[in-house]
């Protein structure tokens, strides 16, 4: 019999840990309704309150981790987001030393952004359509601890704007119980969130975590209602380009049988790359394949 857990904000974790005491325990199958911090744990809350001096131990907090019983390493667990509900109030800020361009915007700045009726209030004539997905999705690796702020094999600071109501989520299983953890949510961002910052806020997020035993996958992965998406990180651009294209040859040739000459090909026909961040220490890119190409 299937259950529905809560848990609350107040159990938060700033580092994917294989050692760290379980929040919360579940079984495959239930449901997760959680509630997220901020991305800079609610230390802002006024234009005035610049994000200077910022601790970057305490930055992205995630709440959980959840034990998944039952799961163990080389298994895959599936998340279905079913709805995700932002605070009526974000904010954006722009960090010295930290975004796309640093160089050239030295000086700290906060931007509250009122959210209501599904948009984010910017300015007088310019309203943002809110998409609202968690930035961090992640579960503990094997061996040592791992910061909130890069994205990984086991998922962590992702910043994919897919991870929308509707996408599921795929993340391969490192350690017993996975160890769940999800938080930093973002309202709405642009492909890049070049400044460093996404329309950061709270959030209530309601989630259904299934089990697929004994099924690996490398990297986290998503399936939206129109796509299968591949999700890669690297030390350049170029470099988590070629993963993402490589992982989705992959898919193509063990999920749809094609030859890895054709999957290349269809690539090439058919599937977008985007550039999902390039803020997170690491840049991420995703290969994007329509499900409409396929009768
Ligand atoms: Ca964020
Ligand atoms: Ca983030």
């Amino acid at each position: 019999m299937a259950r529905t857990h809560l848990l609350g904000r107040d159990k938060v974790v700033y580092t994917m840990d294989p050692k760290a005491q379980p929040a919360l325990r579940i079984s495959p199958g239930d449901t997760v309704v959680l509630e997220t911090r901020d991305a800079l744990d609610n230390v802002i809350a006024r234009a005035d309150q610049l994000p200077v001096d910022i601790d970057f131990s305490h930055v992205l907090p995630a709440t959980g981790p959840i034990y998944i019983e039952g799961a163990e390493p080389g298994d895959t667990l599936e998340i279905l987001f079913q709805e995700i509900t932002p605070a009526a109030k974000g904010l954006s800020v722009i960090i010295p030393n930290f975004g796309f361009l640093a160089a050239e915007f030295p000086n700290p700045y906060t931007k509250i952004i009122p959210l209501r009726e599904g948009f984010g209030d910017f300015a007088p004539g310019i309203r943002i359509p809110l998409r609202p997905f968690p930035g961090v999705v992640g579960v503990a690796p094997a061996g040592e601890p791992v910061a909130n702020i890069p994205p990984g094999d086991y998922g962590g600071n992702l910043d994919n704007k897919d991870i929308v109501v509707g996408t599921t989520l795929l993340l391969p299983v490192f350690v017993p119980g996975a160890l769940l953890a999800i938080g930093d949510c973002h309202a709405a961002q642009g492909d890049g969130e070049v400044c460093g910052t996404a329309i950061e806020c709270d959030a209530t997020i309601t989630m259904q975590i299934n089990l697929h035993k004994a099924e690996h996958i490398p990297r986290p992965r998503l399936e939206t209602p129109t796509a299968y998406i591949t999700i890669a990180y690297g030390k350049t651009l170029e470099e988590a380009t070629k993963q993402a294209l490589l992982d989705m040859i992959d898919y193509l040739q063990t999920e749809k049988g094609l030859s890895r000459e054709d999957a290349y090909i269809l690539c090439s026909l058919a599937v977008d790359l985007r550039i999902t961040q390039l803020v997170d220490v690491l840049p991420a890119v995703r290969a994007v394949l329509p499900k409409a190409i396929f009768m």
